[in-house]
């Protein structure tokens, strides 16, 4: 079944070759979809038949939200943690304990209801690609079992049994890297893409660069992808160590220093900012600029988690990247979805050119550039088009 999306006052595409700027923007412009994918983008004076039509009325179509971050397997609530953080309390990485409590008292069907309502409502904010990763388990059965339900709505399911250092195993990191290298790693890697690690020896419930990259060599060895959450808290071996085993990406990025920033813009490895966080825990930002200039690819994500940041909104940590991080509001929306998409190594989505995946999102205004223009007024949303499931 084909329809026709028409009324685009204007569509980003991310193809240069398509349109104007890196976001390979047109205007009047009318996109037809075939069996899920884009068959066909152009002015809609030339658009030709589909089975079906949907009218989007003026306004402004993008690609979907490519939420590239993101911890959705939990159970509990720590709304009283960042009330004490917002009374001068410190955040480091502690209060993750609390939820993996939470969630291993947890049933299946409680962390389902949780993980689909969580995507329900990103989906509803225009995210139609999100990674989700596992790391409030912490056991053999608790970690794969949240991989398994991440699996039943994503693809991008990343094994984090290096998250932090369960309380069992306090002062026994090295026991617990063993089990998470062996044991748990053999139940998880079946029902996941992606290894990631919380690589911060700032913290003392992380795991430093040795550490870290045992967990990262381990992942490769049984077939997964690389991502590294890193320079979180501060200038750590993170970055370094992501770029040097070609991770994915690094993520979070926030205390970066020269030869990091090196690293990044001459590697693979895409720099993940996570904004929400630095605004949920009263941080200082990134420095985004900082990245661009040097040429790095960078992505935008929500670490949506109950911990350090608790948002779904995409556009929401857009607006901040805009605001707080001097990115252009088109610098923004790229990160947001072919910067995400870079990040999962996905050249099917954070794109709308023929072959992508048609994952389309309105913006209840002419021109993307509301979303940061606007910002927290919920004027983005998925399009769901007839005949999709
Ligand atoms: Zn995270």
């Amino acid at each position: 079944m084909s329809t026709l999306v028409t009324g685009i006052a204007e569509l980003v595409t991310n193809d240069p070759a398509l349109g104007s700027g890196p976001l390979g923007l047109m205007e009047e412009a009318a996109l037809v979809v075939d069996d899920g994918v884009v068959a066909w983008v152009g002015p809609a004076a030339s658009a030709p038949g589909a089975d079906a039509r949907v009218d989007v009325g003026g306004r402004a179509v993008i690609p979907g939200f490519v939420d590239s971050h993101a911890h959705l397997v939990f159970a509990g609530d720590r709304a009283a943690e960042f009330e004490a953080r917002m009374s001068g309390a410190r955040y480091d990485g502690g209060g993750i304990a609390s939820t993996v409590a939470a969630t291993r008292a947890a049933s299946d069907d409680a962390l389902r209801g949780r993980l689909r309502g969580l995507i329900a409502e990103m989906r509803a904010q225009g995210t139609t690609t999100v990674e989700v990763k596992s790391g409030y388990g912490l056991t053999v059965d608790d970690e794969a079992r949240a991989l398994r339900l991440a699996a039943e709505i994503t693809p991008e399911t990343t094994f984090l049994g290096a998250h932090v250092v369960p309380a069992e195993y306090s002062g026994r990191v090295d026991d617990y890297v063993d089990l998470v290298t062996g044991p748990m790693l053999a139940a998880c890697a079946p029902h996941a893409r992606w290894i990631d690690v919380f690589c911060e020896p700032a913290s003392a419930h992380a795991f430093d660069g040795d550490a870290a990259r045992a967990v990262l060599a381990a992942g490769r060895d049984a077939g997964l992808g690389l991502r590294v959450h890193a320079n979180q808290l501060s200038a750590g071996p993170g970055v370094r160590l992501a770029v040097e085993l070609g991770a994915a990406s690094a993520d979070h990025c926030t205390h970066l220093t020269d030869a990091d920033v090196d690293a990044l813009a001459g590697g693979s490895t895409v720099a993940t900012l996570l904004p929400g966080v630095e605004f949920s825990t009263r941080s200082p930002y990134p420095d985004a600029r900082r990245l661009l200039d040097a040429g790095a690819t960078v992505a935008l994500a929500t670490d949506c988690n109950p911990g350090s940041c608790f948002t779904s909104s995409m556009a929401f940590c857009l607006a901040l990247a805009v605001r707080e991080m001097r990115l252009t509001p088109a610098e923004a929306l790229w990160a947001a979805t072919a910067g995400g998409a870079a990040a999962l190594r996905r050249p099917d989505v954070g794109r709308l050119a023929p072959g992508a995946r048609a994952d389309l999102a309105v913006v209840d205004a002419p021109s993307f550039v509301h979303l940061a223009y606007r910002p927290g007024v919920p004027l983005v949303r998925t399009l769901e088009l007839p005949g999709r499931p």
